[in-house]
């Protein structure tokens, strides 16, 4: 088969590769009919996130059809169109049970981050996908959803909802700022809705992308680059500041931006993979009585989330800009990569 191998920081190609084969009996085999591109795979090419090593498919979101299950599969069958969770756990372990399947400790080859960094585990940019534990990470497409919906179910709205919102504890008339419109952010805007704020301020350097904020939720919207980006904000808040500031970048400056901007005893929720540390102001912090959190997604929503949008209590169609043939994934990369230009959101392959 065909499948977009990484080959080190800055390199990748469309190989022709081994087909997966089912190597558990937990696993199921999946003929992709629709993927995308992610954020984070832009970090591992650029090497911010070294435990990806040479060799590995890229890939963590994607709907498909199931060619092959594994003996132990009793809950889907061959044909069943599924969406795959950006991770893929086990459900058993000690730390999937708590809620963190992204470290779920079945053996490697099978979990964990790996199928979201594709480090453990080959990734969705590809023609055909071993899932491990697959009653547990794949959710069947309701007949009611396109692929292309489904894809978005893999990690943009899981990640927004899980680590933006569910961790920055939105609740009732919160004021939320989201810094970064890209998908991930955006998938925070439309999920922070689910809880009722009062306002939803998008900051991002992309004034495209600020304007596009409105479709996904976002009341309000400001570009960095505005040298009173900060005065803007305090305006809207009486001075006060933000309840919570969701970072969903990954870089110094944003992460710094979430701190300014943060109201005592507000949260500050961090999605964006830095690849480097930040400077962690913990005096200013403290004495602010500032809630910090972070993480991988563990999509354990993906299922509430994928009915959600069955019923149309969320529109993911807005995220779609640019549509390839999965052998055009390079072209792909270019124009979601200078999304500045391109004016891409998320780019589906199908
Ligand atoms: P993206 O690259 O499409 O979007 C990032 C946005 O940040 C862009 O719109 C860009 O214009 C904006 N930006 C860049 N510098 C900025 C600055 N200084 N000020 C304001 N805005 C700025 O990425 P994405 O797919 O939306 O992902 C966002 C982040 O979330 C990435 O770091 C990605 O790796 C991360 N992510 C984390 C998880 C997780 O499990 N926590 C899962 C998926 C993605
Ligand atoms: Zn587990």
């Amino acid at each position: 088969m065909k499948a977009l191998v990484y080959h080190g920081p800055g390199q990748k190609s469309w190989d022709e590769v081994p087909d997966p084969t089912i190597r558990q009996p937990t696993d199921v085999i999946v003929k992709m009919d629709a993927t995308t591109i992610c954020g984070t795979d832009l970090h591992i090419l650029k090497g911010d996130v070294p435990a990806v090593t040479p060799g590995r498919i890229l890939g963590h979101e994607g709907v498909g059809t199931i060619t092959e299950i594994g003996d132990a599969v009793t809950t889907l069958a061959v044909g069943d169109q599924v969406i795959l969770a950006c991770v893929s756990a086990c459900g058993k372990c000690a730390y999937c049970k708590q809620g963190v399947s992204s470290h779920c400790q079945a053996d490697e080859g099978q979990s964990g981050i790996g199928w979201i960094f594709g480090h453990l585990i080959d990734g969705t940019q590809a023609e055909y996908v071993r899932v491990p534990f697959a009653e547990n990470s794949v959710y069947k497409l309701p007949e009611s959803m396109t692929p292309e919906q489904g894809v978005i179910c893999s990690d943009v709205l899981p990640t927004g909802h899980e680590i933006g919102v569910q961790y920055g504890h939105v609740k009732a008339g919160d004021v939320v700022a989201v810094i970064g419109a890209g998908p991930v952010g955006l998938g925070a805007m439309i999920t922070s809705h689910l809880y009722g704020p009062s306002r939803v301020i998008a900051i991002d350097l992309d004034e495209n992308r600020v304007a596009e904020a409105s479709k996904f939720g976002a009341t309000d919207g400001i570009v960095a680059s505005d040298p009173e980006w900060k005065e803007k904000v305090m305006a809207m808040t009486d001075g006060l500041g933000v309840d919570v500031a969701i970072e969903a970048v990954g870089v110094p400056q944003t992460w710094q931006m979430c701190v300014d901007i943060v109201r005592p005893a507000g949260t500050i929720a961090n999605m964006g993979v830095h690849g480097k540390s930040v400077e962690l102001p913990l005096q200013d912090l403290w004495i602010s009585n500032i809630d910090i959190s972070m993480g991988l997604v563990n999509a354990n929503t993906v299922g509430t989330l994928v009915k959600m949008v069955a019923s149309r209590q969320l529109d993911p169609d807005p995220f779609i800009s640019h549509r390839f043939k999965l052998d055009e994934i390079m072209d792909a990369y270019e124009v979601f990569g200078n999304a500045a230009e391109t004016k891409a959101l998320k780019v589906v392959l199908t």
